[in-house]
């Protein structure tokens, strides 16, 4: 079957930029499972669920129709739920937030393995994520782990924030983060660690460029 490069790691962490240039770069596919989380959620809020109800939030979940489109103006990829494009509610952080909720349960993230497995084709696939190396493709050949200090993560995504014109705070924003990740790491299902085989690299003051030649000598090597 298709090499698989799996990129994991915290918010902030460089993994979306990262993942997608390395993708371009290897002429690989690109699987942002972090935004079929934010799809769910997205939908199950849209359908005015409880997101703490496991059955309803899985039957939305396996009924949303999640699609990524390129942008025609050759911007950031569209993400389409159930033919609404909801890229800009997504990345919100009341988006983050919903999602790392409905993450957190299992039958949720049951419903959500099939479509993941289905973008490994030909010639490759890169997959970003918290559990790529560790659940979804545990038979990957490269596997990374991307971290950053707190405050630089925070830092990270006030900017890319601030770009997109949302208001945020960086103080409220790395509370926030801090809380996601803890969320993230400390639930029971599918937590956030780095998978046994994973190479593990600190981005903390690192441009991008450098990170993006360190994962692709993983690949390469
Ligand atoms: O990567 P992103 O910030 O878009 O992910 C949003 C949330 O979705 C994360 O905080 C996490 O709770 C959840 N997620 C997950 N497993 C993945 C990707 C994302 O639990 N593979």
């Amino acid at each position: 079957s298709a090499p698989v490069l799996t990129i994991d790691g915290p918010s902030g962490s460089g993994k979306g930029t990262v993942s997608r240039l390395v993708a371009e770069q290897l002429g690989w596919r690109l699987l942002d499972s972090g935004a079929l989380y934010r799809a769910v959620g997205y939908a199950a809020g849209a359908a005015g669920l409880d997101l703490s109800d496991a059955e309803a939030v899985t039957r939305c979940a396996l009924a949303t129709k999640i699609r990524f489109h390129a942008a025609a103006d050759g911007g950031d990829t569209r993400v389409l739920v159930n033919g609404h494009d909801a890229t800009d509610e997504l990345r919100t952080e009341t988006g983050a937030a919903a999602a790392s909720a409905i993450a957190s349960i299992p039958s949720v993230r049951q419903a959500l393995v099939e479509l993941q497995l289905g973008f490994r084709k030909q010639p490759g696939l890169v997959a970003d994520g918290r559990d790529m190396g560790t659940v979804i493709f545990p038979d990957a050949s490269f596997k990374v782990f991307l971290t950053a200090s707190a405050a630089e993560r925070a830092k990270r995504r006030y900017k890319q924030l601030k770009e997109k014109g949302l208001t945020v705070t960086l103080g409220g924003l790395q509370r926030e983060i801090e809380a996601r990740d803890s969320r993230d790491a400390s639930r029971t299902v599918a937590p956030l660690k780095p998978a046994a085989d994973a190479v593990l690299v600190d981005t903390t003051g690192m441009p991008i460029a450098e990170v993006v030649a360190k994962v692709l000598a993983v690949v390469q090597r």
